[in-house]
């Protein structure tokens, strides 16, 4: 393949732009705040996803009694990509357009074809809402969706006496990581080797602190525990032990997103100097609360609020549509789709135009077909035309998937059309970029605007 060069823009490259959904005017925004796992504190993914695969199979085995031959399922980095959703039900992994229908659909190792999925899936728009479904919002949810392949596949295959059904399969693996996550389990391994598990933004502490220098107010808010944030955000800030507080003018820990939206309880103040990373000097952290709470104690709300995070729901959604704060959502996965994209960008504009031509051949074909007086050879020249078309579009599109998601493809693309969380993105993130730090970049008081979003008949009409 090319090797990546990159194309600046300004200084800036751009897979670590900052995308524009809506329009944001910095000017306006008087506080920013900011989730802290898989957003302002970058995961090692690859070291933290496997080590928490290993743990559940291990769980598995233990507290629920699973046949340890599940051990011989392999951790796959690229068995799961956000956005897909566990069909309890069927036992299947489903990703999903932006219109809610299912577009792929694997079970275990096996995708289902379009027939089958019609079969299953045949009312159109599922019900995201009921418990046979569990959508995958975060990079926390990784492992278990690499597990339940795993085993789905063991129990699809005969391989393995797994007595269970799919949705008690799913279920268990769920409860497994939900108390791996929660008595200390996974944070403890985290701790102990830090460097391990996180990677260090250099830019970090400038971004922090050009935001602040700029008037706005700075808070984290975060589902960790005390004890747990202070590690982290002291490994990663660095400097004398607890001082990484003094960059927020507010820190809410175990904030319990997203119920935090709604109404709750004022946030109980962390007792000061009992924690050596977070020995909340200032009076200024606090375990839970609401997001009423936490205007209060700024002294601002609702659009003049900036909230940076990572989970489509728990963070973004929530704030947006509970309390109409501005939105920014952090998605890793930006950087490799964007060099994918600039890569083979020619390859791209030759599929869509290719889409154009196609569309223009086959309603020639519709009216050929109809008229009374058609010369047969114009008809087969014109067929003809449309296979070679629909070849090369097919040739094209296999370069483009190969550079995605072996199984998944694009994280934000399905076919012709968005996929799910492509367009969740769209609708609930004011601006998104890969990195808390790409903010670096831009001026402070910078207006992000939205590009001109085109209409089908309007991009016909341009393009004609
Ligand atoms: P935040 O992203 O900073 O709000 O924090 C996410 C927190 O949720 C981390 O402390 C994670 O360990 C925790 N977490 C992630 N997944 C689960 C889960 O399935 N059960 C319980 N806690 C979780
Ligand atoms: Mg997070």
């Amino acid at each position: 393949m090319t090797e990546f060069v990159e194309p600046r823009i300004g200084s800036i490259p751009p897979q670590r732009r900052i995308f524009t959904n809506r329009n944001l005017r910095m000017e306006s925004i008087e506080a920013i705040g900011f989730d802290m796992d898989h957003t302002l504190a970058v995961y090692n993914t690859k070291n933290f996803n496997h080590l928490c695969f290993d743990l559940a199979l291990e769980r598995l085995i233990s507290d629920h009694g699973y046949d340890p031959i599940i051990r011989t399922v392999r951790w796959d980095p690229d068995a799961v990509i956000r956005g897909l959703i566990v069909d309890k039900d069927n036992g299947n992994l489903l990703k999903l357009d932006a219109y809610n229908h299912v577009t792929r659909a694997r079970r275990g190792f096996r995708f289902l074809d379009k027939e089958e999925i019609r079969e299953v899936y045949s009312r159109g728009d599922l019900r995201l809402g009921s418990d046979r479904y569990r959508v995958f919002d975060t990079l926390f949810d990784m492992p278990e969706g690499c597990i339940f392949s795993g085993l789905m596949e063991l129990k699809e295959t005969g391989a393995a006496a797994l007595n269970r059904s799919p949705g008690q399969i799913y279920d268990e693996i769920r409860k497994t990581v939900d108390t791996m996550h929660a008595d200390g389990t996974l944070k403890a391994r985290i701790i102990a080797d830090l460097p391990r598990f996180f990677i260090p933004d250099p830019d970090l502490v400038a971004t922090l602190k050009k935001i602040s220098a700029a008037g706005k107010k700075l808070f984290l808010l975060t589902n960790s525990e005390a004890d747990y944030t202070g590690a982290v955000m002291n490994y990663l800030v660095g400097g004398a032990d607890g001082s990484w507080e003094e960059l927020f003018d507010l820190v809410i820990c175990f904030s319990c997103k997203p119920g935090f939206f709604l109404p709750g309880k004022p946030g109980v103040p962390v007792e000061a100097d009992t924690l050596p990373l977070l020995p909340n000097r200032k009076g200024h952290v606090f375990n839970g609360g609401d997001c009423f709470f936490l205007e209060k104690v700024l002294g601002i709300e609702g659009d003049e609020i900036l909230y940076f995070g990572d989970h489509t729901y728990g963070d973004i959604l929530s704030s947006k549509k509970s309390v109409g704060w501005r939105t920014a959502m952090i998605v890793p996965e930006v950087e490799h789709e964007v060099e994918n994209l600039w890569l083979l960008r020619d390859q791209w504009q030759e599929v869509a135009s290719l889409e154009d031509e196609l569309d223009d051949l086959v309603l020639k074909q519709d009216q050929l077909e109809v008229a009374e007086d058609t010369d047969k050879k114009q008809l087969d020249e014109l067929k003809e035309a449309i296979g070679d078309a629909l070849g090369r579009r097919s040739r094209l599109q296999k370069n483009l998937k190969a550079a995605y998601n072996p199984y998944w493809d694009s994280l934000f693309r399905e076919g012709r059309a968005s996929s799910r969380l492509g367009r969740q993105t769209m609708e609930f993130a004011c601006i998104y970029t890969s990195r808390v730090s790409n903010f670096l970049n831009y001026p402070e008081d910078k207006f992000f605007a939205r590009h001109l979003e085109l209409q089908p008949h309007e991009r016909w009409a341009l393009n004609s």
